[in-house]
């Protein structure tokens, strides 16, 4: 808007009109005279006159017409004028040599607070206190359109930051100027907060990073060098990951960029890595930036450098889950990991087991020797308690010298038994403190999830009830809270006594199972089974405690005297005219994985003057599998001493033939679960006839188990198995009964 040219126009048009006023006065004043000369001349002269008036009449019409034209257009522009003046977002205001207010507009009012009459004739110092000043340096400076920032005062007092515009002078009735004021609080508003935003920027403790759309950094602040070493020039145009550490997975990118794209936010944690190569983990915050048409224009990163508050946080987890003394978990976290081992437990249908101990002797000696042995006391015991658990247990102290243990993984309650006596040992050994020794021992409370309570609380009572139990049968012993559990465990370790002493009591002796070849009907092999007649119990069948010798070592002394045995009764049998035949003896993994073993074989086939061609092992499929690698080295080497083995029980573990053929062995004896429903089951059917026909194609010979009828020996046959064993043709003999079938069969 220009509101000089339309107050020149204006003063223009005003001007015209009085000039055209004055020659109309002029010209009225013609006729006027005319009609006097008019009175004193002739009759013809009056015709003259009266062509002359007329002619003064027409351009007397002239003159008011363009006086009417010129009026419309001034009232046009005085309408105009008016308009813009009240719709302006300035106060408008004119004032006259004396500094007084002539005019306004209504927003000069509004801006000010004062009426329309409170403000005509006001001074402009007033309004704005300065104005005298300003006005005469603009004047001075000849520079009028120039801004300068003065505060505008209202009626109310406040003072707000105005922009002054003072225009040329023009004379209405007198010399008069007209000033534009203009309210720039909210410009002001803008401009500090910008320059507030940046001061943010710049001294924020916490690293800010702005990227364009492609993620290429175009500013980051201070901060952002201060953590990650990178200065300006490293960074500006570079892409955020050349900070990115090899913590994280592709995967995880993936998702933050999915996240921001999806919300326009992500924050998290990420570790980077610094300049000098530190990896470190920063608290970020990542935000997208929209332009004004709602289109991602940038990208701002917050971040914050965490290590310290990880650091912090740590420190506070040791002393929230941590007992200090000790080092070992304390109530808080075992109550932790117990609901932990119970949820997994639940889930893969396992056992948990609680150890709930006390100490026997400690009161004594912290009162006798003082607080400072007693947390001695406490040390050592809590790290012999860490050193009889595999690591995947849990050892806890809850108070004073009461401990506890979680086990988890438990296949076999015995196993417990195991665990719980090597705790009582590992006190077994005095513990020196300030030169001297003592001894502890402890009792054990033992309760089992889910049988003994299925909350922690539960658990917990319980096992503490067994320990009282414990320490009232004479301390020093372990004691499970089930009745049915301490009758097991008691049964199991007399059954461990009893195993113990069978060896010297010559409680084992053998049977012979013949093995015949099917497409002959010949006695080609025999499998040796060992016997126990326990003195009390009668018969034990190998099937229960063998699996227990194996869980304690028995089974070392157990398998040499069988191998031993067995070799000594076929060289007996040798010279004693029986023909020679393949004698299968079984061989647990226990033994196989037992250092020395080849020695100890070897020595007993050279003692009894066994031929190492007539002796087979049979290893059962789950023992082969596991640690494949030795397994195959440690065959090899029996191999090279002229035994053979089998696989026992095929087809009951997961293995698979081609798997199988890694392997230095000769023999595959199909498990007896699917002889049994060979002739009825058509899945049992097809499984041993691939498995006959893959041992085939590996060179590898057949042996069914476990045959009891003629119709699954004629089946077998018919898929051409190569020896078949069980009580169709013979049930495992003593040894003379088994010289004695095979001198009937010869
Ligand atoms: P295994 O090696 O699978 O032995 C075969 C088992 O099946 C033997 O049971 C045998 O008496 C039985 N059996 C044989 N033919 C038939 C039949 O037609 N029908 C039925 N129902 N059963 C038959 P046993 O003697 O009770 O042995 C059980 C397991 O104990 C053996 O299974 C073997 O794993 C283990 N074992 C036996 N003696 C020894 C040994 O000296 N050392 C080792 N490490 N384990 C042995
Ligand atoms: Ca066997
Ligand atoms: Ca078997």
């Amino acid at each position: 808007m220009n509101y000089f040219e339309l107050e020149k126009e204006l003063f223009v048009k005003s001007e015209q009109i009085r000039e055209l006023q004055l020659e109309l006065d002029e010209t009225n004043r013609g006729i006027l005279m005319l009609t006097l000369e008019l009175e004193q001349i002739e009759e013809e002269k009056i015709r003259e006159g009266m062509d002359t008036i007329q002619q003064l009449q027409k351009e007397l019409e002239v003159t008011n017409q363009g006086l009417l034209a010129l009026t419309v257009e001034l009232d046009q522009a005085k309408e105009k004028y008016r308009n813009i003046l009240e719709h302006a977002n300035e106060a408008i205001i004119t004032f006259n040599e004396n500094m007084e207010i002539e005019s306004f507009n209504p927003i000069s009012l509004k801006l000010f607070g004062y009426s329309g009459q409170e403000l005509s004739g006001m001074l402009m110092e007033n309004l704005v206190p300065g104005f005298n000043k300003f006005n005469q340096d603009q004047h001075d400076n000849a520079n009028l359109q120039s801004n300068q920032l003065i505060f505008g005062c209202r009626k109310n007092g406040e003072f707000f930051p105005v922009e002054i515009t003072v225009g040329e002078p023009f004379y209405n009735e007198q010399k008069t100027w007209m000033t534009i004021i203009h309210d720039i609080t909210e410009r002001k508003k803008t401009e500090q907060g910008l320059r507030l935003m940046s001061r943010v920027f710049e001294d924020s403790h916490d690293a800010i990073m702005v990227t364009d759309t492609y993620a290429n950094i175009i500013d980051i602040n201070a901060s952002f060098t201060t953590i990650t070493g990178f200065s300006r020039e490293d960074v500006i145009g570079k892409n955020p990951r050349i900070m990115k550490s090899d913590v994280h997975p592709p995967s995880f990118y993936r998702a933050m960029w999915s996240k921001l794209k999806e919300s326009g936010r992500w924050s998290g944690e990420v570790w980077d890595k610094r300049k000098c190569g530190e990896i470190y983990p920063k608290w970020v915050s990542i935000s997208a930036v929209k332009n004004d048409v709602g289109e991602v224009s940038n990208f701002v990163g917050i971040f914050a450098d965490i290590t310290a508050r990880k650091e912090a946080e740590n420190r506070l987890m040791q002393l929230a889950h941590f007992d200090s003394l000790t080092g070992l978990p304390n109530r808080t976290l075992f109550m932790e990991k117990l609901k932990w081992a119970i949820d997994m437990a639940n889930r893969e249908q396992r056992q948990v087991v609680l150890f709930f101990l006390d100490l026997d002797r400690f009161k004594i000696v912290n009162d006798t020797m003082g607080h400072q042995v007693g947390d001695q006391l406490l040390i050592k015991v809590a790290n012999r308690l860490r050193h009889c658990v595999r690591k995947v247990d849990i050892v806890s102290r809850l108070a004073g010298d009461e401990f506890t243990i979680v086990l988890t993984n438990i296949d076999h309650i015995e196993d417990v038994a195991i665990v719980a006596q090597k705790v009582l040992e590992a006190f077994n050994k005095p513990v020196s403190l300030s030169g001297r020794d003592f001894f502890v021992t402890t009792s054990i409370g033992i309760t089992t999830y889910p049988d003994d309570g299925l909350d922690i609380d539960k658990l917990l009572k319980n096992a503490d009830t067994a320990m009282y139990h414990a320490k009232s049968l004479g301390k020093n012993n372990y004691q499970f809270y089930s009745e049915a559990m301490n009758q097991k465990v008691h049964d199991e370790l007399e059954l461990e006594t009893s195993l113990r002493k069978a060896l010297e009591g010559d409680e084992f002796f053998l049977h012979y199972q013949p093995q015949i070849e099917v497409s002959s009907n010949k006695i080609v092999g025999a499998e040796v089974l060992v016997r126990w007649k326990h003195p009390k119990l009668g018969f034990v069948s190998p099937a229960k405690f063998i699996p227990y010798a194996e869980r304690t070592d028995l089974i070392l002394p157990i398998g040499s005297w069988v191998l031993r045995t067995a070799c000594q009764q076929y060289v007996k049998w040798q010279q004693q005219g029986i023909p020679p035949f393949i004698m299968s003896v079984n061989y647990s993994g226990v033994q196989l994985k037992k250092p020395g073993q080849l020695d100890l074989v070897a020595g007993i086939l050279e003692e009894t003057g066994m031929d190492s061609k007539n002796l087979k092992l049979e290893l059962t499929e789950s023992v082969v599998m596991e640690d494949a690698e030795n397994t195959i080295k440690t065959l090899h080497e029996f191999k090279k001493m002229g035994i053979s083995f089998s696989i026992d029980d095929f087809g009951t573990g997961y293995s698979s033939l081609s798997y199988l053929k890694r392997f230095p062995i000769d023999t595959l004896k199909i498990d007896k679960s699917f002889v049994d429903d060979i002739a009825t089951d058509a899945d049992d059917e097809a499984i041993s006839s691939t498995i006959i026909a893959m041992a085939h194609n590996l060179r590898l010979s057949v042996v069914a188990e476990g045959v009891e009828t003629k119709e699954q020996l004629d089946i077998l046959q018919a898929k051409g198995c190569d020896q078949v064993q069980g009580y169709y043709f013979c049930h495992p003999l003593a040894h003379d009964e088994f010289k004695a079938f095979m001198l009937s069969r010869a």
